[in-house]
């Protein structure tokens, strides 16, 4: 939904952008097969005395809560994020190293060794409501938990896109009402044209981290908000920013807030099924596990969906490039001009240091945003049709 891809224009890229982005891209490829081997370890490596490595941190947690189920749940996903995020922790530190080597950090240390540990509770708690919850309907419906289980995990996702603005973000960035009035009224006449409102426009202080700049459209109901970065609202111009708060009232008008859940809503349907009939077959027919209540097979779970995340990945992101496309429509034709949308573009391809022009299956894989110069491109062709030449 942000305004900013990690991409980007009709210039060819600078050698520097392109390191950057394949070295990226290497790195979240070598974080998800990390996370993929360690999934396959706990499941299929066994100790010398025959247990596999699940089945050993189970017995580690049912014995630390004192044969009490919930806390042992709990106490086994602890470990499990805890082993998780310590091999992952190298990874998480060079990422780190690599956005201050391209000049594209503000962050200390310090700030971003207590980001680490805020992000792994957050991790924590999310990670340990969803594990109670998917153990207690299996435990209170063994036939038709995955029903359930999807029912709450619903609940929860749209409970938690309401709260996210205004729990979560502010746990990593500081937030405040966007107070530069000629911006506010630029807003107030597109909201009114678009015969819509927007609950509230933040400044959000990128800067204390991210030489980066970006923007979006977060939240649901009475939460609903466009943030913008505050490296956005010091580097360009009104006319720029107008076009940013367009793009992302696009969004709004189009609802593709509401539709990006409905769709991980149908997705999560056959995720759950799925993943019961695998467990299903797993206990019953390979004998994997004796029970299905029994939580060493946790890992199998999360493998399930995580190989199906991956299958699904590219058809997300054709369907966020989809929307993306539809919100810069929205935005070319709501402004004066869109000039300023095309010059916004090309500084958040310089500024963010993005590819201007990845490979085909690089964009067809990997971004959420159209390359930058697809979207120039769009932008010409729409002033073209609408035979306006620029006012400036
Ligand atoms: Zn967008």
């Amino acid at each position: 939904m942000t305004f900013a891809a990690t991409t980007s224009d009709q210039h060819p890229d600078t050698p520097e952008a392109r390191a950057y982005n394949r070295l990226r891209r290497r790195l979240s490829v070598v974080d998800f097969l990390l996370g993929l081997a360690f999934l396959l370890v706990l499941l299929f490596v066994t100790t010398s005395l025959g247990a596999r490595w699940s089945e050993v941190l189970r017995d580690w947690a049912w014995l630390a809560a004192r044969q009490h189920y919930s806390l042992a749940v709990f106490l086994y996903i602890a470990m499990l994020l805890l082993i998780g995020k310590l091999l992952g922790l190298p990874l998480d530190f060079y990422s780190f190293r690599l956005e201050h080597r391209y000049n594209l950090s503000n962050q200390k240390l310090r700030s971003w060794a207590w980001d680490q540990v805020k992000g792994w509770l957050v991790g924590l708690v999310l990670g340990s409501i969803v594990a109670e919850l998917i153990y207690w309907t299996i435990r209170q419906a063994p036939q038709r938990w995955w029903l359930l289980a999807w029912v709450a995990f619903t609940a929860l996702a749209i409970f938690f896109a309401q709260i996210a603005p205004v729990v979560l973000f502010p746990l990593f960035y500081k937030f405040q009402p966007l107070e530069n009035e000629d911006l506010r009224e630029r807003l107030v006449r597109l909201s009114e044209r678009a015969g819509t409102r927007i609950r509230g426009v933040y400044e959000w202080k990128l800067s204390e981290k991210s030489k980066k700049a970006n923007a979006a459209l977060t939240g649901l109901g009475r939460t609903r908000r466009i943030i913008l970065a505050d490296t956005l609202l010091e580097n360009y111009s009104p006319e720029e920013i107008e076009s940013i708060l367009a793009h992302e009232l696009g969004h709004h008008v189009h609802r593709h807030i509401v539709k990006g859940i409905l769709v991980q809503v149908v997705i999560t349907f056959f995720g759950f099924w799925a993943t019961a009939a695998i467990l299903r077959y797993a206990v019953e027919q390979r004998h994997m596990f004796e029970t299905l209540t029994d939580f060493a097979n946790l890992p199998l779970l999360a493998l399930v969906s995580t190989v199906m995340s991956l299958l699904l990945m590219p058809a997300l992101n054709a369907y966020s490039r989809y929307n993306e496309r539809q919100a810069d429509r929205y935005c070319f034709q709501s402004v004066p001009d869109v000039a300023p949308f095309i010059s916004s573009m090309e500084k958040l391809a310089q500024q963010n240091l993005a590819e201007r022009r990845p490979s085909p299956a690089v964009e067809w894989l990997f971004h959420s945003h159209p390359a930058t110069w697809r979207r120039i491109l769009a932008a010409e062709m729409f002033r073209r049709r609408r035979g306006v030449t620029p006012a400036r």
